[in-house]
């Protein structure tokens, strides 16, 4: 049997998979971050044991994260729940546990989940894309994750749109995720005249009655996503696209936003662009899949 563990910033999330993948068991906590690393480590082994006491066997882990692992020194880095960078995760869990145990960044863990048995299952190369309070990406080839020497495959959301853009937390300028995700969109609206808003949700309820600012600032955001997409289309070109994470329930990224990415090429493209199947699953029970993987 399986285990997946989606360790977020501000929820972990755990499941049991028995056989087909049927799920047994779902359990859900706050993430501890204010109480530091070793919080969250004893949180997982929490979780891990009572799923476990579930079922008389020992059961394979897989971890989802944001972030990734260094090739060489085997620690976490670029992750956004800052107490875990620099920290030897992987290592730590598998002494906690005594088996080995298998962490991947968490939007190449969705993109295994949809590929496998989701939106994505029928087709070869497969692009999961997370637009939530962040902007992640992942390459599944062959129900395979892929991850390049430099463990840098998939990393869409880290590629500069222009570089006089606004300053990202990885050090960059006018990354992808500085325009898409959630956080960006809520302030860019601020900046050219919305109403203070919390959530994405507001804006799109503002745009349906024509609020001015909203349908403005939607119309860019279709544009700025299209011409994202079409510079991975112009590199990895995939048989699917799967969008997930809060912001992949704006139905109008799929119709009219979609439409625009021929605005970025000379001739036209055809790009198959869905939703996720599995929704806030998927982060999970790519994670519990990872021991599937060769
Ligand atoms: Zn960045």
């Amino acid at each position: 049997m399986k285990i997946g563990i989606d360790l977020g910033g501000t929820k972990t999330e755990a499941i049991l998979l028995g056989h087909d993948n049927r799920l047994i068991k779902k359990i859900r906590t706050s993430t501890p971050v204010g109480q530091g690393y070793r919080s969250i480590l004893n949180n997982i082994k929490t979780m891990v044991d009572e799923l476990e006491n579930q079922t008389s066997q020992r059961c394979t882990i897989g971890v989802g994260t944001p972030g990734s692992i260094d090739k060489h020194t085997n620690l976490i880095k670029y992750s956004n729940t800052v107490c875990l960078n620099d920290r030897p995760l992987r290592a730590d869990l598998e002494v906690l546990f005594e088996r080995p145990v298998r962490i991947e960044n968490d939007a190449n863990c969705f993109a295994l989940s949809e590929a496998v048995d989701g939106s994505g299952k029928n087709h070869k190369t497969v692009f999961g894309i997370i637009m939530g309070t962040g902007c992640g990406g992942g390459i599944v080839v062959n129900k395979t994750i892929m991850h390049g020497p430099n463990g840098m495959s998939g990393e869409w959301g880290h590629t500069v749109l222009d570089p006089r853009g606004h300053a990202c937390y990885c050090g960059l300028h006018g990354c992808i995720e500085t325009y898409l995700s959630g956080p960006a969109l809520i302030k860019h609206f601020r900046q050219h005249g919305g109403t203070p808003v919390s959530r994405v949700e507001e804006i799109l309820e503002q745009a349906e009655n024509n609020v001015a600012a909203a349908t403005t600032m939607l119309d860019h955001y279709y544009t700025t996503f299209a011409r994202a997409i079409s510079q991975l289309v112009k590199i990895l070109d995939p048989d699917i696209i799967v969008l997930g994470g809060g912001l992949s329930n704006i139905e109008t990224l799929y119709t009219t936003a979609v439409k625009r990415i021929n605005n970025f090429f000379a001739h036209p493209v055809s790009v198959n662009l869905v939703k996720n199947t599995h929704g806030d699953s998927s982060g999970v029970r790519g994670a519990a899949f990872l021991w599937d993987q060769k």
